[in-house]
């Protein structure tokens, strides 16, 4: 079967929207400015609009990043509006009003759990990224060095700098033809996943240090509460990292991270190591993700939120 390249979609299109999910991170980034990026420099008579929620200040290094559109701008009517890295529609938050009156929509992802919401839908559940999808639709002689910055960013970040089992020979393929184009790699790399500042240094400690092994040492679990928010005076952004440190302590198969998000409301990540497939019960409970990574909020206690997946976690491991 032939694929499809972006220039596919781009038929007697004049103006296009683009968005990723909210709280966007490396991949969200990665795989909307480098598509962003190549239709500015390569359509040059298409009006391309990018709207993200505000994106971490250590991305920022990324052409055209200040172009970025971070609330909603009136109503419009796209010739096309693009959703990268989303699995369903709901993950667009405030600028879904952009798909919905847009004449056609293209979504562009790898989550198992995409719910094909868009009019053509290029879905690759095995890549490790949606950074990877959008470089297999674009013309390789005409990705530059800015262009191959961003998706470089967005492939390393959801592969955790390519070691998780997201990873392919097509995706060290794809990093190699990226980094032939001279792209500083060892600086994207240590500055934008690496790098920590003190206060995210000191809640990852506290994280682990609170943390509670269970379910035989099988399933580990720890929780960021608002005052801790409060207290070393971060955000959401500033937690990346620590389910990723919780999934990797010796025995562990599964990793829950929560953090509060409101009274009473959690946003839980997860992560399994050979076993738990954690997009299912990410599903189960409204969210979504991948096998190996997945995510949702819920409501109650941190006591309900623990019990209510250990419950689908015990079902699978039986
Ligand atoms: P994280 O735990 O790093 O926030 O997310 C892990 C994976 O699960 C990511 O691919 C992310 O897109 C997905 N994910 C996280 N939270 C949600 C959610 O609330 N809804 C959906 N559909 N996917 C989520
Ligand atoms: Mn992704």
């Amino acid at each position: 079967m032939k694929q499809n390249k972006i220039s596919d979609y781009l038929e007697n299109v004049k103006t296009i929207g683009m968005g990723g999910h909210i709280r966007p991170d490396g991949d969200c980034v990665g795989s909307c400015m480098g598509l962003y990026t190549y239709l500015k420099h390569q359509y040059s008579d298409i009006k391309v609009d990018l709207y993200l929620e505000p994106i971490p200040d250590k991305f920022k290094f990324l052409k055209y990043s200040d172009e970025i559109k971070n609330s909603y701008d009136g109503d419009k009517e796209y010739d096309l509006f693009i959703s990268l890295d989303s699995s369903d529609i709901d993950r667009l938050g405030e600028f879904e009003p952009y798909f919905n009156n847009a004449k056609k929509t293209l979504c562009i992802d790898h989550h198992i759990s995409n719910t094909e919401f868009a009019m053509d839908n290029i879905v690759f559940p095995k890549a490790s990224s949606a950074s990877e999808v959008v470089y297999t639709l674009l013309d390789e002689d005409k990705v530059d060095y800015d262009v191959a910055c961003a998706l470089y960013l967005g492939i390393i970040h959801d592969s955790g700098v390519f070691k998780y089992s997201n990873t392919s020979a097509a995706t060290m393929t794809i990093a190699g033809k990226l980094m032939e184009k001279g792209i500083p790699f060892t600086n994207i790399i240590d500055n934008t996943f690496y790098t920590k500042t003190y206060v995210q240094n000191q809640i990852l400690g506290r994280a682990l240090l609170e943390s509670v092994l269970f379910y035989d040492g099988k399933c580990i679990f720890s929780v960021v509460k608002k005052s801790e928010f409060d207290f070393y005076n971060i955000t959401n952004k500033d937690l990346d990292g620590i389910v990723e440190q919780l999934r990797i302590t010796k025995g562990v198969e599964c990793a829950i991270f929560l953090y509060e998000v409101g009274e009473l409301e959690y946003k839980v990540s997860l992560r399994s190591n050979e076993i738990v497939d954690v997009s299912a019960i990410a599903t189960y409970f409204g969210g979504g993700g991948h096998i190996r990574a997945a995510g949702f909020n819920m409501k109650g206690t941190v006591y309900d939120v623990i019990n209510n997946i250990s419950e689908q976690i015990e079902k699978q491991l039986g």
